[in-house]
């Protein structure tokens, strides 16, 4: 299959790890919109947040499950984790992602949106 992040995992693409075990997958992003700024991903490919089932779903649960270590490994005290599914949404890359942003005080409200029009 032809996706960025599955190249990612197998190593065939170069990436910066922060973290791995048998299900999860996380490394930093190459473009950072914030301090820190890893991708966490599910090893097996899920194309996006609408593709999650009963059947699929223990996998992100682990993604949360490593987010909290990495948090505890780095002596991150507060994060945010952004899910970005489909083209309005900004999701870019097939396979799906979990921006982990921290090392900053970050807003809240609709300008956090960040809207292109
Ligand atoms: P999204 O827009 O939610 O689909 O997020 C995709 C993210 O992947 C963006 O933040 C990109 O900067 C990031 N990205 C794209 N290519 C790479 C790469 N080769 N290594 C690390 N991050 C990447
Ligand atoms: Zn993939």
């Amino acid at each position: 299959m032809d996706c960025l992040f599955c190249k990612i995992i197998d190593g065939d693409i170069p990436s910066t790890k922060v973290y791995e075990d048998e299900i999860v997958f996380a490394f930093k992003d190459i473009a950072p919109i914030a301090p820190v700024h890893y991708l966490i991903i599910p090893k097996a490919h899920i194309s996006g947040a609408d593709q999650v089932t009963e059947e699929n779903s223990g996998l992100i649960a682990k993604v949360f499950e490593a987010a909290a270590k990495i948090a505890k490994n780095e002596g991150i005290e507060s994060f945010r984790i952004i899910n970005n599914c489909g083209d309005d949404a900004g999701q870019t890359v097939k396979h799906i992602h979990f921006h982990m942003l921290a090392g900053v005080k970050m807003g809240w409200g609709p300008e956090s949106l960040g809207k292109t029009e």
